[in-house]
């Protein structure tokens, strides 16, 4: 595997792949690999000839107030674990080397970056709009592979890259969780133990929220109700937000039906965490 700093470089050798006629798939992260990030990796290494995964914790993605310095890092462990998954390039950028002191660009995605975390996160989507753009200049990749547990993300990206013509498949990967349902984050290394037994409102208010539809409940107003009151019954948890919404649009619904996805951020002390999933 080679570990690629520079942007010149990353830039060359993913020419030098394609002069070669093999396809480039790119995952790009923030590091502190878990399964999740491995699943990302193997879908990656079965879709194309050569895999490049990027590890960037974006600074412009975060607010004053979040975790940019405490972000869980441990580059030694990343570059073994992608090594272990076959990455042919693993592409470290720092800060300095993505944003130089004249940086002064950002790619806004407008609408569907208003609910949801876009309305408790001002300027993070355009931070992570602004960041895959740059990847996907630098890397050049035929396909990029995105987690469904950041489903705004995701959705925000593919609305980016039709709207700017990228010549990039983005493709979706389901979300990898714990036994017990947590959905892997490199977030969760934050949770005292109390915190982690907390953290699994998110799950259980989505597989009460599946009985619930399977049982024929389709009200929005009835099915928030019992999970706002589920997630209040554990102990550290504020909710940020809970909503049924459109997997499209993004826009609340009354009713659920196929397109409905059930999407909630919460705090558990001061770890942020996000889950979403469909409802039937
Ligand atoms: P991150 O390093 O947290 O920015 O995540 C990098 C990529 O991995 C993003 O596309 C995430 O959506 C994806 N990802 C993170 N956690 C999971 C998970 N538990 N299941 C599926 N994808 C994930």
């Amino acid at each position: 595997m080679e570990i690629i700093h520079s942007i010149a470089e990353m830039t060359a050798t993913s020419r030098q792949m394609r002069q070669a006629g093999s396809t480039i798939a790119l995952v790009p992260t923030m590091g502190f690999f878990h399964e999740g990030h491995l699943q990302l990796m193997r879908f990656g290494r079965q879709r194309a000839d050569r895999l490049v995964v990027s590890l960037f914790v974006n600074p412009i993605q975060f607010g004053p107030n979040e975790d940019l310095q405490r972000y869980p890092r441990d580059f030694g462990r990343d570059a073994t674990l992608a090594e272990q998954e076959r990455v042919d390039v693993l592409f470290a950028p720092d800060s300095r080397e993505m944003y130089g002191p004249e940086f002064q660009t950002r790619i806004t995605v407008e609408h569907l970056t208003a609910p949801l975390c876009g309305g408790q996160r001002p300027g993070h989507f355009d931070g992570v709009t602004t960041v895959v753009a740059k990847l996907f200049n630098i890397v050049h990749p035929h396909s990029a592979i995105f987690g469904e547990k950041d489903f705004q993300q995701l959705v925000v990206i593919r609305r980016m890259v039709d709207d700017l013509n990228f010549d990039i498949t983005i493709l979706g990967h389901v979300i990898v969780r714990e036994h017990d349902g947590l959905a892997m984050s490199s977030r969760n290394s934050y949770l005292s133990p109390d915190e982690r037994q907390s953290a699994l409102c998110l799950y259980e208010s989505l597989q009460l929220a599946r009985h619930m539809v399977s049982a024929g409940e389709v009200d929005v107003d009835r099915l928030l109700k019992e999970i706002l009151a589920r997630m209040q019954s554990y102990p550290g948890v504020t909710v940020d937000y809970v909503a049924v919404v459109d997997q499209a649009t993004l826009q609340e619904k009354k009713k659920v039906d196929r397109s409905a996805i059930l999407a909630m951020a919460v705090r558990v002390g001061a770890t942020r965490l996000i889950d979403n999933g469909r409802l039937c």
